[in-house]
């Protein structure tokens, strides 16, 4: 194969050598369920536990607040459906923005068939939302604020610990989808007043298939698939026990590389950009100049280029 450089790590990223290795044995050797009440199967839940915590600790949270998923798809839908229909009898008003991914747009145009009633929040020119008009969107019938981290396309980050204050101040449940974030940006649950947080594996090096939502104990939360006890049966199904251990994996060398890491991908970042803008003849960017992913050059740092 010719060598390819490849530019859209927003849309997903390589599975990290590491990541395939912590995984293998997993398949070969340890397959027992984690369910089992034999000694087989203690060794994957052993794995498992290792991965919430370590979850858990990149977030500052416990890791029984740690449920995981089939993806970051999966949690947004969890998070945004769970608290519509577990805080119905407080009010049927969801607040969102426009550029949302469509796992957290389409959620919201459902729940509009359903008598949910859904305030799409404009951005500004950068793609940052405008926190006045947050504001004056809150109805006494607001039961979700629900606002990404950081843009898929744009890479613009937003106003989190912002929000997060305006929606518990208002005693709103806060849900932020950090796809794009976790791995790359330092998060903090408590200090952001976060009370839900969707991730997913494969944009941080991880497998594809496997995420996980945060949800802060004491949010009232209804089972997203029924069935089994897994995940204090909140999400039944046999663990995806390989998936677990390898975004466990993928988050322990995000969070451990980070500072270096994204230091080193703002420098190319901001190198693409310099010369893009110096050398090819009306471009500009989408997006922020500064307040942005650093994911190497990527739909994290898109150009609108001229047409000729
Ligand atoms: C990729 C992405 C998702 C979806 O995650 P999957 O694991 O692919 O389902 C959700 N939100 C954002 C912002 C994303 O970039």
């Amino acid at each position: 194969m010719k060598k390819m450089i490849y530019l859209d790590n927003a849309a997903t990223t390589r599975t990290a050598p590491e990541v395939v290795e912590a995984m293998l044995p997993y398949f070969t050797e340890y397959y027992g369920n984690a369910s089992s009440i034999y000694e087989f199967g203690a060794k994957s839940k052993e794995a498992i536990q290792g991965a919430r915590e370590t979850i858990a600790d990149a977030l500052g949270a416990k890791d029984n607040e740690i449920y995981f998923t089939a993806g970051g798809s999966e949690a947004d839908n969890w998070a945004i459906k769970a608290t519509a229909e577990c805080y119905r009898d407080k009010g049927n008003h969801i607040i969102t923005s426009k550029i949302e991914h469509h796992a957290v747009l389409h959620t919201c145009e459902y729940l509009e068939k359903n008598g949910f009633e859904v305030t799409y929040l404009d951005v500004d020119e950068h793609g940052v939302v405008k926190l006045d008009q947050l504001k004056a969107a809150i109805r006494p019938t607001t039961i979700l604020i629900t606002i990404m981290f950081a843009n898929n396309e744009i890479g613009t980050i937003e106003p989190i610990a912002e929000i997060g204050k305006i929606a518990k101040e208002k005693g709103i449940l806060f849900h932020t989808d950090a796809v794009q974030a976790f791995g790359q940006l330092p998060i903090d649950v408590d200090e952001m007043n976060i009370d839900m947080l969707s991730a997913s594996g494969h944009k941080l090096n991880g497998p594809k298939g496997i995420g996980f939502l945060y949800i802060r104990k004491g949010v009232k939360i209804r089972s997203f698939i029924h069935g089994g006890a897994q995940e204090r049966k909140r999400r039944a199904g046999t663990e995806n026990v390989t998936g677990i251990v390898g975004l466990g994996k993928a988050v322990e060398l995000a969070v451990s590389t980070m500072e270096e890491r994204t230091k080193r991908e703002r420098e190319l970042r901001d190198y693409l950009m310099t010369r893009v803008l110096k050398e090819v003849p009306f471009s500009r960017i989408n997006g922020p100049r500064d307040n942005r992913q650093g994911q190497p050059p990527s739909q994290q740092c898109q150009f609108l280029l001229p047409v000729y």
